[in-house]
């Protein structure tokens, strides 16, 4: 691996996760002008940061993606009788649609800067356990908001499929199996590597990745399942030993007390703290959770740090005039 400064912000690796926000608008229709505007709109803040001089690694969620692309092969076979492909081939979709609108956003917004940095998005695999809790329950929340008349409909198209109320955003969601990411395929960790060090701006893990388990030690099959893209995040960047996972969503911080009176937003905290307000159940899991949970990981693997910020307020966050950044406890 190259030499990496370790002195000056310049030069910092970073390896920034993307919220399914900086693609889809709550409340706004998932159409191409939509998501391609907010991409274009994302891909201004991360110019900035690779104008500045910071090395940078995308990954981005696929929340409300993935949900569609469910939805588009459901529909599919209803209309038309076309086969369903299974949920790892619909991350591989969302990976390669959502991957190739950052590569033409961003890279139009370098150039147009007069920078030359290529970006590329690489189908990611990441491995999963079967063992593990999280394949027991399905948890994630993925696809379109349902109201009370729209999910009778939907529970009885799919009988088989678990549903959640989410209070905060007034809807109801189908929740996915999401197990933790364990590594990165053994050849993609090669490949990011290398274009990591050539200064290409690579995206991976994108939608938290295409979720494998391998059989008799060597053979990779795909399964039913969403990883969260902020845990896979901190797999890519302790991976390629990021100084720093950044974390970008739609709220300024992690907070305790979200949405009580009470409300205290959390600005330098180290890893030990934010564990016990994880335990205690301060973030919400499938939302705020996995990017404590993240952070606290990619401190305790040898990270200097995670910032977790709004989208615009990115550069005072890495600052520490924003934002929640978790640090190692010694
Ligand atoms: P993303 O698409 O960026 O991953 P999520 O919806 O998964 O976004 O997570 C961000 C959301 O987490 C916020 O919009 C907020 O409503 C929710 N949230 C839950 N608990 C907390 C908390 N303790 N502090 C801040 N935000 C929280
Ligand atoms: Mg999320």
């Amino acid at each position: 691996m190259s030499q990496r400064k370790r002195t000056s912000r310049k030069g910092e690796l970073l390896v920034i996760a993307l919220g399914g926000n900086a693609f889809h608008r709550h409340g706004e229709k998932g159409t191409f002008e939509n998501q391609n505007r907010q991409i274009r709109n994302a891909s201004r803040h991360l110019a900035d940061l690779v104008e500045s001089g910071y090395r940078v690694v995308i990954t981005h969620g696929n929340g409300p993606q993935i949900g569609d692309t469910l939805l588009r092969h459901d529909a599919g076979q209803k209309m038309y009788g076309i086969p369903p492909f299974p949920m790892d081939v619909c991350v591989a979709e969302t990976q390669g649609a959502l991957g190739y609108m950052i590569q033409l956003a961003l890279r139009s917004e370098l150039k147009r800067r007069g920078l030359d940095q290529v970006v590329l998005s690489t189908l990611t695999r990441v491995l999963v356990d079967t063992n593990d809790e999280e394949m027991r329950t399905p948890k994630k929340p993925i696809g379109p908001f349902y109201n009370h008349n729209q999910i009778q409909k939907v529970r009885k198209e799919h009988p088989d499929y678990t549903f959640a109320y989410d209070k905060a955003r007034g809807g109801w969601r189908r929740l996915v199996l999401s197990p933790n990411p364990m590594r990165i395929g053994i050849a993609e960790q090669s490949a990011i590597k290398l274009l990591v060090d050539s200064g290409c701006i690579v995206i991976a893990c994108g939608g938290g990745g295409i979720p494998v388990i391998e059989e008799k030690g060597w053979h990779a099959i795909g399964i039913e399942a969403v990883i969260d893209k902020d845990l896979a995040g901190e797999r890519l960047a302790t991976l390629i030993r990021a100084d720093r996972l950044v974390i970008l969503t739609d709220v300024e911080a992690a907070y305790v007390d979200y949405g009580k009176p009470s409300q205290r937003k959390l600005g330098l905290i180290r890893a030990s703290d934010a564990e016990r307000f994880l335990k205690e159940g301060q973030f919400a899991s499938g939302s705020m959770g996995p990017k404590v949970l993240a952070g606290i990981r990619f401190v305790q693997n040898g990270g200097k740090s995670a910032v977790i910020s709004e989208l615009t307020k990115m550069m005072n966050a890495l600052g520490g005039r924003s934002g929640t950044t978790i640090i190692p406890d010694s």
